[in-house]
């Protein structure tokens, strides 16, 4: 596995391979490596050539008061998790070779990133789009992956690569969870063991939605009702829990592409998950040997 961390380097590599006649998969993630993103690997591995797997935590995107300093970091990790994984090129650049100074230009993620994440992060997409272009540009890949998990994210990250003509398939692969339903996430490190059963609101709410929705329901007001009752748990705060369609539109009536999206406080630790009405939780992939 090569390893590189100059942006220079990283796109020099990217070009020879492309002058090869090699397509380039791409995995932009932050780092701490879990299933979840190697999963993402494997599909990148079935669609490319060449895997590039970069690892860094964007500081653009976190607001004043949010985890950069604490984020969880762990190069050595990672690094052997990828090249088991058959990640071909790591990318894991210092802040100051992504930012020698402060950008003064930044993607406008317009109105898809107002609400949910948007409106309780002020700032998270731009810094999210900006740092996804410039990797776009750094990398030149064929085809990028994404999670779900991270939904508007992912719809975010679709509508730029297509308003903007970058020029490459957005591949959106399915959420990854323990086998008791919490999806995997590098902040689940903060979670001691009662934040962990905590944690299970989450996916529970989302269950208990989706059921009450294959029972019949279809009000969005009640499955939202639904919902934030079964979030109502110790430790847990409620921040969002929502029904939308696929611009991240509230949605007039509930239908198999709704997708409910909820975002809680666990402790201190702020975690998100979704489901697609008409996938369901149980569809989503239960992690390997948990
Ligand atoms: P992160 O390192 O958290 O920024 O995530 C990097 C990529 O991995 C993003 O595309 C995420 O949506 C994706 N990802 C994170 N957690 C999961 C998960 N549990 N299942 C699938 N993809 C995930």
């Amino acid at each position: 596995m090569h390893e590189l961390t100059s942006p220079q380097d990283m796109h020099a590599w990217s070009r020879a391979e492309r002058s090869r006649g090699r397509r380039i998969g791409f995995v932009p993630t932050m780092g701490f490596l879990h299933e979840g993103h190697l999963q993402l690997v494997d599909r990148a591995r079935q669609r490319a050539d060449r895997v590039v797997l970069s690892s860094f935590v964007n500081p653009l995107q976190f607001g004043p008061r949010e985890d950069f300093a604490s984020y969880p970091r762990d190069l050595a990790r990672d690094r052997s998790l990828a090249a088991q994984r058959g990640v071909d090129c790591l990318f894991t650049p210092e802040v100051q070779a992504m930012y020698p100074t402060e950008p003064l230009v930044r993607i406008a993620p317009g109105p898809m990133a107002e609400p949910l994440e948007g409106a309780t992060r002020p700032g998270h997409f731009a810094g999210v789009l900006t740092v996804v272009a410039k990797l776009f540009h750094i990398v030149e890949p064929d085809i990028a992956v994404f999670g779900r998990k991270d939904f508007q994210q992912a719809m975010l990250v679709s509508r730029m690569a297509a308003d903007l003509d970058f020029g490459l398939e957005i591949d959106i692969a399915p959420t990854v969870r323990e086998l008791d339903g919490l999806a995997l996430s590098s902040r689940n490190s903060y979670l001691n063991a009662d934040q962990r059963r905590a944690a299970l609101a989450l996916s529970r709410a989302l269950r208990a939605v989706e059921q009450t929705w294959r029972a019949g329901e279809a009000d969005p007001a009640a499955l939202q009702r639904r919902g934030m009752e079964v979030l109502k748990a110790p430790e847990v705060s409620a921040e969002y829990l929502a029904l939308v369609d696929e611009e991240l539109r509230p949605v007039a009536r509930a239908d198999a592409r709704t997708v409910v999206l909820v975002a809680a406080r666990v402790g201190p630790t702020r975690l998100i998950d979704n489901v697609v009405l008409g996938e369901g939780v149980a569809s989503d992939v239960p992690v390997r040997g948990s």
